[in-house]
């Protein structure tokens, strides 16, 4: 009997587990501002969400590059000071998020060289999975890598390319690689722009004072005032150059596409628009869905803050139960605090988190996120509700359950580690301690993104079904697994 394409993914996955960086990024550039490192400053703010770890900015002045990467936030990193040091009309940057393993400055973008054509820096969000073999066999004939980043591979392949002009050595080198990217790249007078042709990431094109804009969140546009152009197209590799933009279509365009359905779930900012789409309306309509699908009884609907807040929304309107917020959350929580020796109950999730106590008391809730990764968050979250005396706790997903990891760009951890991938969700709903729990179905999931994603999704993350192969060079027919999964499902 052929492999499921699940098995045989993992399979492949597995083999390849060395070449897996899970980055999640933002990625900015802005051509033919006077103050254009400042307004990729400005923009990187606006994509922070999209990566805390460390971010940079590489700024042009027509010749030479300046750069300053940093691990850290955006506020953190930039001053006055630092960033009237990038001069330059021309700048890109970068936010970016990975686990421990590869958490180290030398994985900050944008990733800078110097080539005989001039310098180059790209800033990349995405995950290619063919990277690890290329870089084996670059190491093989001699070359020296400066990080562990999968991105570093296309600045390789573009020193070595034959092409004359850089952004012809650029498609040249992204014609070589898998998986995901949507890129900005500076030369030293040119901006370039590109999407992988399968368009899992989003990135977008706007103007402000007669300058072009790319980035990855139209949230980003609308902080510098600029105005929304068009989404990149998938595929699609735009050169900007002495105030011009041309727009090259070097990849042949797929049937299907492959845009992420885990940005508009969750990753993205619900200010944000995606292919031409508002995230918050499609969030709240996932949340109307669920309703439907996992009606309860019960005397409100709350959140957890943040990412449970439009899903919650829509439930609470379909269910016709008001909507409250019954936890509080703290927003100026860093990633690592110091822990007091002796230990308080909780206390990770009490930090982030607080029951308003008295209001609770007695109640039938509904609480609604948008996902279960490890399910660390909803084990303590649903605790402290009933700590504060709720009488019931209906937990709600909307999304389907997290059975596999992402190879495209979400930091999702392995399969051994998602709480869904080992357990039914009656199973969960023990480990969670909820009364009940209801996932927003696979199905539920399609027909909301099918009416704004027209050309196709990814969603492998919860159907198994991955576009694209580990397997360097090989592409899975996905169009016709997708069919097959669905006349067949997997049991
Ligand atoms: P868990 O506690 O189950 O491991 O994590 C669930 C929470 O993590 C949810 O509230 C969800 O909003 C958030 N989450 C889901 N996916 C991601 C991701 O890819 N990155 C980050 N940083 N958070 C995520
Ligand atoms: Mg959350």
């Amino acid at each position: 009997m052929p492999p499921t394409p699940r098995d045989d993914f993992d399979a492949l996955a597995r083999e390849h587990r060395a070449d897996r960086f899970h980055d999640e990024c933002g990625v900015f550039g802005i051509h033919g501002h006077d103050e254009a490192s400042h307004i990729a400053y400005l923009g990187l703010y606006a994509l922070q969400h999209r990566g805390q770890e460390s971010c940079g900015i590489v700024a042009s002045n027509g010749r030479e590059h300046t750069a300053h990467r940093s691990m850290g936030l955006v506020a953190d990193v930039f001053h006055e000071k630092n960033l009237n040091r990038l001069e330059g009309r021309h700048a890109i940057g970068h936010v970016r998020y990975s686990t421990a393993g590869a958490s180290l400055i030398r994985n900050a973008q944008p990733i800078c060289v110097n080539t005989d054509g001039g310098p180059v820096a790209i800033a990349h969000n995405g995950n290619l999975v063919n990277a690890g073999a290329i870089r084996r066999e670059l190491e093989g004939r001699g070359a020296i890598f400066a990080s562990t980043s999968d991105s570093e591979v296309v600045l390789h392949l573009l020193a070595r390319s034959r092409e004359e002009a850089l952004e012809d050595r650029l498609i040249d080198a992204l014609s070589r690689v898998k998986g995901a990217f949507s890129l900005v790249c500076l030369t030293d007078d040119a901006l370039i722009a590109a999407r992988d042709p399968h368009g899992f990431r989003p990135l977008s094109l706007g103007r402000l004072d007669g300058a072009y804009v790319v980035a990855s969140e139209t949230c980003a546009l609308d902080l510098i005032g600029a105005t929304f152009v068009r989404d990149v197209d998938p595929g699609e590799v735009i050169v900007i150059r002495r105030g011009r933009l041309r727009t090259l279509r070097p990849f042949a365009r797929q049937e299907t596409e492959y845009f992420c359905i885990f940005e508009k779930i969750y990753f993205a900012r619900p200010d944000s628009n995606l292919l031409g789409h508002n995230v918050y309306a499609f969030r709240k309509e996932l949340g109307r869905v669920l309703a439907r699908e996992h009606p309860v009884a019960a005397d409100m609907v709350t959140p957890v803050l943040d990412s449970g807040t439009a899903a919650a929304l829509g439930y609470s309107e379909e269910a016709g139960i008001p909507y409250e917020t019954a936890l509080i959350r703290n927003h100026y929580v860093r990633r690592t605090f110091i822990e007091p020796a002796q230990s308080i109950r909780h206390f990770g999730v009490k930090v982030k988190h607080n029951a308003i106590g008295g209001f609770i008391e007695g109640k039938r809730v509904v609480l609604v996120d948008d996902s279960i990764v490890r399910g660390t968050t909803l084990v303590k979250i649903v605790a402290m509700l009933r700590n504060a005396g709720a009488r019931e706790v209906h937990v709600r997903i909307s999304s389907p359950p997290t059975t596999g990891p992402c190879y495209y760009g979400i930091d999702t951890p392995t399969k051994e580690e998602l709480i869904a991938s080992g357990h039914t969700t009656e199973q969960i709903r023990e480990i969670i301690g909820a009364d009940t729990l209801g996932y927003l179905g696979l199905e539920g999931l399609r027909q909301v993104g099918e009416k704004e994603v027209k050309r196709g999704f990814c969603d492998g993350c919860f159907s198994g079904c991955y576009p694209i192969s580990m397997h360097a060079g090989e592409t899975v027919p996905q169009l016709s697994l997708f069919r097959a999964l669905e006349e067949e499902p997997e049991r």
